[in-house]
């Protein structure tokens, strides 16, 4: 399915079955020279199918075709390489790019995740995690060549438009948007999501990933946007849309610090238990694996940003962290 959403800037729905993103939004720019493709889908047929499909009915030359990656998250840069001609460009800030480059040397999925293991996360459900989650099986593989590096404020030119890199460290640590100045145009990726909340988990060596995420709405909000084009689903006000993610994480917030005031002692895998989330599952022991990994990682942003500013603290008992209130 495409649609032109504005001048020359066409969208195409790239179905995720069995996700409940439900579909990308890959953005078309039809250039002079050359095109920019912005985000293309997990690397899996039926997305392949689906963005070839589209780029077909704009009759989309690849020889002219760059490829923008908001971010390192395989549903956005799975594909990337596949949908670019052999001379043309995979951007992506420098930050995600030196991050999947180590993902992809990386041996042991344990490491990147032994923090999971020091919350009480079980290891077998980990390793189920490893086995089923596209966001490791349906990735992007190995270095690319063609991968181009953007800083924060770097532009790129296509035909009529200037695309403004704008660094939104948060959902990923070098996570992007796109600011088109002149139309007061948005590509906000997963920075804003509309009808869903962006995802904001532990990175390793990222220290704050929820605090920096707050601070980079509160900077961006300002900015006169007139059409926001998010990652995924609808579009909306974008002011609005920042305020009411504030509000969210505020309320959020005050649930954690809330369950270890109530259950002190517990572990970050107890917490995300307790805190509620909107899955269709009976209880926490029945979540989908891929579903409570997400769940804990969630959880442990909102831990280090009240770790971070002293509200809680932890100590070590057994084999992993047990939280209390300062
Ligand atoms: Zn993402």
């Amino acid at each position: 399915m495409i649609e032109e959403v504005y001048k020359n800037i066409y969208r195409i729905g790239v179905v995720l079955p069995g996700n409940p993103l439900k579909e990308l939004n890959s953005y078309f720019i039809r250039g002079k020279d050359s095109d920019l493709l912005i985000d293309t889908g997990f690397r899996r047929p039926v997305c392949r199918e689906a963005l070839e499909q589209g780029l077909r009915e704009l009759e989309s030359d690849p020889a002219r075709r760059d490829v923008l990656a908001t971010h390192l998250h395989s549903d956005h840069s799975g594909m990337a390489d596949l949908f670019t001609g052999p001379d043309r460009c995979i951007y992506m800030s420098a930050v995600d790019i030196a991050l999947l480059n180590r993902f992809n040397e990386e041996k042991d999925p344990f490491y990147r995740h032994s923090r999971f293991l020091e919350e009480g996360f079980p290891r077998e459900v980990l390793l189920e995690v490893f086995r089923t989650n596209p966001a490791m099986t349906e990735k992007m593989p190995g270095m690319d060549g063609r991968l181009c590096g953007l800083q924060d404020g770097d532009i790129l030119q296509v035909g009529d438009y200037r695309l403004e890199t704008l660094l939104v460290p948060g959902h990923t640590p070098g996570n992007t948007m796109f600011y088109l100045r002149d139309q007061q145009i948005m590509f906000t990726g997963d920075h804003i999501l509309f009808d869903i909340t962006p995802n904001i988990t532990h990175w390793q060596g990222f220290e704050d990933s929820l605090g920096s995420y707050l601070d980079q709405l509160r900077r961006v909000r300002d900015i006169p946007v007139r059409l926001a084009l998010p990652g995924h689903r609808k579009t909306g006000d974008y002011r609005a849309r920042i305020d009411s993610i504030l509000d969210h994480h505020r309320r959020r917030i005050n649930d954690a610090l809330q369950i270890i005031e109530q259950h002190p002692g517990m572990s970050a895998y107890e917490i995300a238990g307790c805190m509620k989330w909107k899955i269709r599952a009976a209880d926490w022991d029945s979540f989908p694996v891929v579903q409570k990994w997400f769940a804990v990682g969630e959880c442990l942003s909102h831990l280090d940003y009240l770790l971070k500013r002293d509200r809680i603290r932890y100590e070590i008992a057994g084999r992993a962290k047990r939280y209390y209130l300062r």
